[in-house]
């Protein structure tokens, strides 16, 4: 086994978008593997919006990344040193890691990953994992979709999005999606079955959602935040659903937030806006992840991951999620 490993430390918290500086890429010795421990070569390492979350020290649902410790990240690998009984070595393994080649692994953090006959790993870590989880969860329980209701889903050409947008096709409503650019849009119609798609880069979106649903909007499964949202909700029937599964146009962005001018609609149409955490759903993961399979092998939806090489990469590949250059679920194929 190698004596070193790679790893990417915070050195500093951004000021609007990561800079170059804001993290090191260094060299280190390989951890010693304590009592109960595993040490993990890591395969792949899942880039996601909340990275930058993690970054700063704004208010969220864990600790940040203190100053000068390894980047978190979501991670599959396998084992390749145990002082745990339950995890031999060669064991497959996926969790919160480190931006590394290779981490010590504390269970719960880290658990076994099983890996269907026929589905590759990157599919299986990637988009049947917390990306599954996250669609599935956050729409099915918050928005409670039913045959025939209007879907809006942002950033619909997503790992997320475009999970949520198949769920509903699914369960038999009328889906529109919110993309940047007439490619992602017609990915996302002609692929993945969305009635409809509106640019928001070259098309206003709250024009086209009067015209696409004149009768309003009954479900919002919100991915970007800022003025898309504020179009989509301003638009909501009553007794309409809102998913609120993440704001990333707000991620860079240290102004503070405005105040939402829908309060009134909120109230006089009786809207249901739910946050949420995909955490929030663990007890509900197995279940996903086996309809997400099922759903998958009988051709009713389709998954796309977006595998970049290079560990080396992975603070230019993230950046790519702020700006839409990604093409499905981001991730880097570290060893
Ligand atoms: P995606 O694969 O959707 O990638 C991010 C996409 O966001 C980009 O491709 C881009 O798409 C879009 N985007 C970036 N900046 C902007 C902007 N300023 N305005 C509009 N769109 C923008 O990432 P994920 O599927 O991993 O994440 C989607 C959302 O889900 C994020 O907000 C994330 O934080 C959230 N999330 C929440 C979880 C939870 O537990 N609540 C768990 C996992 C994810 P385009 O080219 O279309 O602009």
């Amino acid at each position: 086994m190698a004596d070193n490993r790679k790893v990417w430390r915070l050195r500093k918290r951004p000021d609007g978008d990561i800079a170059d500086s804001d993290l090191e890429f260094v060299t280190e010795a390989m951890p010693v593997c304590g009592e109960g421990q595993v040490l993990i070569a890591v395969d792949y390492l899942s880039l996601d919006p909340t990275n930058r979350i993690w970054m700063s020290d704004m208010e969220q649902y864990m600790p940040p990344v203190g100053i000068d410790d390894p980047m978190r990240g979501g991670v599959a690998g396998r084992v390749v040193e145990s002082r745990n009984d339950s995890f031999p070595v060669g064991t497959v393994v996926s969790g919160l890691g480190e931006w590394a080649t290779h981490f010590l692994g504390i269970p719960p953090f880290v658990g076994a990953l099983p890996v269907p006959d026929g589905i590759p790993l990157e599919t299986m870590f990637g988009s049947f994992g917390g990306t599954a989880w996250t669609a599935y969860c956050g729409f099915l329980n918050i928005c409670d979709p039913k045959p025939g209701e209007v879907l809006v889903v942002s950033s619909a050409a997503g790992a997320v999005g475009s999970l949520v947008g198949q769920i509903a096709k699914i369960k038999g409503c009328t889906v529109i999606g919110i993309a940047g650019g007439a490619e992602k849009c017609r990915y996302v119609t002609e692929e993945l079955g969305f009635d409809h798609c509106i640019d928001y880069r070259s098309q206003d979106v709250g024009a086209e959602l009067d015209r696409l649903c004149p009768g309003g909007i009954d479900m919002n499964f919100e991915n970007v935040g800022g003025d898309i949202m504020e179009a989509v909700v301003s638009r909501m029937r009553h007794f309409g659903r809102m998913a609120l599964c993440g704001m990333i146009s707000t991620y860079n962005d240290g102004a503070p937030e405005t105040v939402p001018n829908s309060w009134t609609n909120i109230l006089m149409r009786r809207l249901k806006i739910q946050g949420f955490i995909v955490t929030d759903f663990a007890a509900q993961f197995a279940e996903a992840s086996q309809n997400m399979v099922g759903w998958w092998a009988e051709g009713k939806l389709k998954t796309r991951e977006d595998v970049r090489p290079g560990l080396e990469n992975a603070l230019t590949a993230l950046g790519d999620l702020y700006t839409g250059k990604n093409n499905g679920k981001l991730m880097i194929k570290v060893t």
